[in-house]
């Protein structure tokens, strides 16, 4: 399917282009569709959210970008394409050389980038290796990147293993070493999931100055809303390994057309006013994504659904000049006013 442009710059192409992607992972239950007809556009400089309920597909979709896929994985349709190449049909060594060249990815756990028995100086000096000078030259830089990420005296603790700092620091120090090469794009799986609120906000706003100043394009996965609305220029809504919404952060947040992105709003800690003792949640689970469906996948938990949203599959509908979302009823209001 042909995607409508949603940048406001027509003629610049997107850093990033995922068209109609299709995943698969085997499971001895049967085939489990963890991507169906993913398009996703990260243009350059820009950071992209996507958030959705767990399970809905969002780590895979990262994964997938950056190549690291468990072997049950198959996709079995659909194209990436980076700075105009296809990652998916490109050889390995290639997409290899693009990895921690113009592609960079910070973890939720930031040990599981970090070497726990070697010291950060050499793994901040490896991480260099596309660099031209000498090891000293790369150490410098090393320190100074440490320095900006707010690690306190890093000429010193350079030297120090992963274990030797807190799990804020160490998310830092994953933060320097993604950033040290200057890649075209970086993708942040829930980075600051598990650490604490003031830890968070400093996290995202070192993320958005460090964008800023390398002028690289992000794609953050995050549960949390704020945080998205804080760093990012667009969202993808995802859910149960279908993209059904997109738009500006603006109109996600406060135009949302979907009526999943409107019942995620709702739910949303940060958002409720009124004292409560408990959050509230969607009502309903997430459907099983093993096998074939047909219709909306979000019917059996939609307060609005109605007999179309059976039978048929919603298309992607443009709302105003920047946002898309998959729902019939935005092709009914169509129709009324026509
Ligand atoms: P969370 O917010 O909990 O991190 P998520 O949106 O990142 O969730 P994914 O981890 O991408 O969701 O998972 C999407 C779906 O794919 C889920 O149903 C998950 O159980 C399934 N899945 C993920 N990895 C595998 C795998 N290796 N084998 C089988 N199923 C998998
Ligand atoms: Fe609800 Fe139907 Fe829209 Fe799906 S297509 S979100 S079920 S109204
Ligand atoms: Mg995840």
């Amino acid at each position: 399917m042909r995607r409508i442009n949603l940048i406001s710059d027509k003629s610049a192409r997107p850093l990033l282009e995922i068209r109609d992607l299709n995943l698969d992972f085997g499971t001895p239950r049967g085939r489990i569709h963890a991507l169906r007809n993913v398009s996703l556009d990260v243009p350059a400089a820009q950071v992209v959210g996507i958030v959705g309920e767990s399970g809905s597909g969002k780590s895979t979709l990262a994964y997938t970008v950056i190549g690291l896929l468990s072997e049950n994985a198959e996709i079995t349709a659909g194209n990436i394409l980076f700075a105009g190449r296809d990652l998916l049909s490109m050889p390995v060594q290639a997409r290899r050389r693009l990895l921690g060249d113009r592609l960079s990815m910070i973890f939720q756990d930031p040990m599981t980038a970090l070497n726990p028995v070697r010291t950060i100086e050499s793994q901040m000096i490896d991480i260099q290796h596309h660099e031209q000078g000498s090891r000293s030259k790369k150490g410098a830089r090393a320190i100074d990147m440490l320095h900006r990420v707010g690690i306190p005296d890093p000429r010193s603790r350079i030297g120090a293993y992963p274990h030797h700092f807190s799990g804020g620091m160490r998310q830092r120090i994953c933060i320097a070493m993604a950033l040290l090469v200057k890649p075209a794009l970086l993708i942040a799986d829930e980075p600051t999931t598990g650490l604490d609120a003031t830890l968070e906000v400093q996290i995202i706003r070192l993320l958005k100055d460090l964008q800023k100043e390398i002028g690289c394009s992000i794609l953050f996965v995050s549960h949390h809303l704020g945080a998205v609305a804080e760093l990012c220029d667009r969202v993808a809504v995802m859910y149960a390994g279908e993209v059904v919404e997109e738009g500006s952060v603006r109109d996600i947040f406060h135009n949302p057309a979907h009526p999943y992105t409107r019942a995620l709003l709702e739910c949303d800690p940060g958002r409720i006013r009124q004292r409560t003792r408990t959050l509230p949640t969607i009502p309903g689970e997430v459907p099983s994504l093993l096998g074939n469906r047909k219709g909306c996948i979000f019917r059996a938990r939609c307060s609005q659904a109605f007999s179309r949203c059976v039978h048929e599959d919603p298309v992607e509908y443009r709302i105003g000049l920047d946002q898309v979302a998959r729902c019939h009823l935005l092709d009914e209001e169509r129709l009324v006013s026509a």
